[in-house]
């Protein structure tokens, strides 16, 4: 008994007192694709479980909204979004999110529905899904923004907010980087379509003020097999005040070498590092702020995410080719 009540002890700070979390999903039941599916099951386990232990799930605009006033964003809220627009969404996931009543926001790849790409949803579909969620915006062709000069981005995004005007007679507020790629450059160029927040796909957490950067939000994919991390991601935190000193852009090499980080809570005295292909998380020592880890790596592939973890506080980031 007692050992089941320091247990539980044990479990409080993480699961009461956790920050806000953007989950994303792409395809639901299409088996196809296992890497970014859920089945419908997997994902009514899931709303199950935050009705449950009373989470509260918001449009995703009320947590940007906390942010830009500069407010902590409420424990136990939690906001969906739902990337590319696949056709499946419409087809097997729409009707949960509905019994549920839980508000989503379904981010487009303008491309594929205006040129009726067979997986994905169509102009009139969007209009029925805009019903229950709101449509946002994830580029006209879902290219390397990486690889692409600043001409052809900027081609890109005017071609499908054009589009998106002329369907849904919208001016979308959020934006979703494709494939989750994105550097100051990008950064910079997106500047001017004034969006009131821009999202990454990085394991995170929201915690709002200062803290929580617009134009960078975390957002947890809940899919293939990361989809049994669900409550694992329910109980990290944002880690604040983490500065990546390097690398800071991916290596002609590939070998990623010395990583370097620099937290602003100089009382840390331990943390870990997560660098993608190299076995999950590396326990490390912190010195006055300062996180040297050798890593020298050879990586495989063209997006890396190094990440820093301090008990269940996280952040990470992306260096793309
Ligand atoms: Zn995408």
């Amino acid at each position: 008994m007692l050992k089941i009540l320091l247990l539980l002890l044990l479990l409080i700070p993480y699961s009461l007192f956790a920050d806000g979390h953007i989950f994303v999903y792409h395809r639901f039941n299409d088996n196809r694709y296992p890497t970014t599916n859920i089945s419908t099951k997997e994902l009514r386990k899931e709303f199950n479980y935050l009705k449950r232990n009373n989470y509260k799930v918001v449009p995703i605009i009320d947590m940007v909204n906390k942010i830009n006033a500069n407010e902590k964003v409420p424990d136990k809220w939690v906001a969906f979004s739902i990337d590319d627009g696949f056709k499946s969404f419409y087809t097997n996931g729409l009707s949960i999110f509905k019994e549920f009543n839980y508000p989503f926001t379904i981010f487009i790849a303008v491309k594929y529905t205006e040129e009726k790409y067979k997986d994905y949803v169509s102009w009139k579909q969007l209009k029925t899904i805009s019903k229950y969620g709101s449509v946002e915006f994830h580029s006209y062709g879902h290219g390397h923004f990486g690889q692409m000069s600043n001409k052809q981005i900027q081609k890109d995004m005017n071609k499908g907010l054009a589009l998106m005007k002329k369907h849904l007679n919208y001016k979308p507020n959020l934006f979703v980087y494709p494939y989750g790629e994105y550097d100051a450059r990008v950064e910079k160029i997106l500047e001017p379509y004034n969006f009131k927040a821009v999202f990454n796909q990085n394991i995170g957490a929201i915690h709002g003020g200062t803290c929580s950067d617009t134009y960078d939000l975390d957002r947890s994919a809940v899919v293939g097999s990361n989809a049994k991390d669900f409550k694992l991601y329910l109980a990290f935190k944002e880690l604040c005040g983490v500065h990546f000193k390097r690398p800071l852009s991916y290596p002609k090499d590939k070998i990623i070498r010395t990583i370097e980080i620099e937290l602003e809570d100089k009382s840390v005295k331990k943390a870990e590092i997560f660098l993608s292909n190299s076995g999950g998380w590396h326990k490390v020592k912190v010195n006055n702020g300062k996180i040297i880890y050798h890593a020298n790596k050879k990586m495989k592939r063209n997006r890396i995410k190094i990440g820093v973890k301090v008990r269940n506080k996280i952040k990470l980031m992306v260096l793309s080719k």
